[in-house]
């Protein structure tokens, strides 16, 4: 008999969420990560995670707006298991310890990019922190094992996994890995948003084996890269700006584009506008337009924006005095594994949650869904990968 029910691959949202579910679900479970357990995407995420609280909003009009944001590319069985759970997955991180930001009694909803309704919860400026150490300190104090600095180098059937200096063997495997927008910033010579550890060589792990995969080739540009001062070059300046009222302007000051947009939409706008020669030039010659931030209310930004204003002001420059320059920067794998509702990938025995899957966003993914797909898929991976194992 393996030593393991369950073997989770990575340690961001989706691997934290998957490892306590598999756990809670009575498997013996190990969890593998690259670095430390605290290296990775998720811990990154500022703006926040989406779920239909409003009163004039409901799952099935999440599912629409993701629909039309992917350009109807999405797995919409994929999508409705994501709206439909949602609420569930807040409940659930909040017992967890997680406090969303509240006024007048409830959240603090706001609109993100290709949403029709105010649906972003948020904690501050720092909501993948404050999951992300919820799910650790959970996980933490569980009964998984958890093997820092062991980055998977070899599955085979069976399953046995070669990660850093050991070797492991579990009925299943979830691969929650994350994506590869670091290493693919660097091949292109651009700017990323993401953690050195988002290489992507999971999922040629997974590839290899003969896993099947959607959508690779998509790659998300966040449209609000940083491009001034030096050291917040590659910052993701938060989406939440542009909720909070924000807008994109050229070098004449006009608006061009409805800086609320789908992401795609928004980040091609500005592409064009430096192409068509309005746009502005950071000192060190890079190319960006404005994002007028001073439109922002002062009492939105320190409730919704504290780290971002930290974050700019430390670099000498105060976003609600003056505008800042922005462009996009390369941010997010849309595409990834094919997985079903249960986040069974095409391999018997294999799991797959968060970044690394593909389907809940299709080519295009609204901002939000990302963290939410990490806790509801890495929620569902766990308990199937749990109760496969006992089969
Ligand atoms: C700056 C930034 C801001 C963002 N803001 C938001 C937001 O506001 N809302 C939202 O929904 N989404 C946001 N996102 C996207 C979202 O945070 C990520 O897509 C999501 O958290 C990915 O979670 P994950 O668990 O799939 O991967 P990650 O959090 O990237 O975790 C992957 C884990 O796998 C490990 N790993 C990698 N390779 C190996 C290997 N070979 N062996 C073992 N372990 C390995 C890594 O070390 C890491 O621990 C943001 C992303 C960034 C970068």
């Amino acid at each position: 008999m393996p030593a393991y029910d369950v073997l989770v691959i990575g340690s961001g949202a989706s691997g934290l969420a998957a490892a306590l579910s598999a756990e809670r679900s009575g498997a013996r479970v190990a969890l593998a990560t690259k670095g430390s357990i605290q290296s990775c995407n998720s811990a990154k995420a500022q703006g926040g995670i989406q779920a239909a609280f409003g009163e004039d909003d409901s799952p099935e009009q999440h599912a629409e707006d993701i629909w039309k944001s992917s350009h109807e590319t999405a797995n919409m069985e994929l999508v409705t298991v994501l709206t439909s759970e949602a609420p569930s997955a807040i409940h659930w991180l909040e017992e967890l310890g997680v406090e969303f930001t509240r006024e007048n009694g409830g959240y603090r909803l706001a609109r993100c990019g290709g949403a029709s309704r105010k649906r972003l919860l948020q904690v501050g400026d720092r909501t993948g922190h404050a999951i992300t150490k919820a799910l650790r300190d959970a996980v933490e104090a569980s009964t998984v094992t958890v093997l820092t600095n062991s980055p998977l180098h070899e599955l085979n059937e069976g399953w046995r996994a070669r990660v850093g200096e050991h070797d492991v063997e579990a009925s299943t495997v979830i691969l929650a890995a994350g994506g590869r927008c670091f290493r693919e910033a660097e091949v292109r010579g651009e700017l990323s948003t993401n953690h050195p550890g988002a290489t992507g060589e999971v999922t040629q792990i997974a590839l290899d084996a003969g896993a099947e995969a959607r959508d690779l080739d998509a790659l998300q540009y966040h449209p609000n890269g940083g491009s001034w001062p030096q050291n917040m070059q590659g910052y993701s300046i938060p989406e939440t700006t542009r909720a909070y009222g924000a807008v994109l302007l050229n070098a004449d000051g006009e608006e061009f584009t409805d800086s609320l947009g789908p992401r795609d939409v928004v980040a091609q706008a500005i592409v064009d506008e430096v192409a068509k020669g309005k746009g502005v030039q950071t000192p060190d010659g890079r190319p960006a337009v404005y994002l007028d931030t001073t439109r922002i209310a002062r009492e939105d930004a320190e409730i919704s924006l504290p780290y971002m204003l930290r974050r700019y002001r430390s670099a000498g420059v105060d976003p609600l005095a003056e505008k800042i320059l922005t462009y996009p920067v390369l941010h997010y794998q849309n595409g990834g594994l094919v997985i079903d509702t249960d986040a069974k990938t095409t391999l018997d025995g294999v799991y797959a949650c968060g970044e690394i899957a593909g389907g809940t966003h299709g080519r295009n993914r609204m901002m939000g869904n990302s963290l939410l797909e990490c806790v509801v898929f890495g929620r569902r991976a766990g308990r199937a990968a749990a109760t496969a194992a006992r089969q």
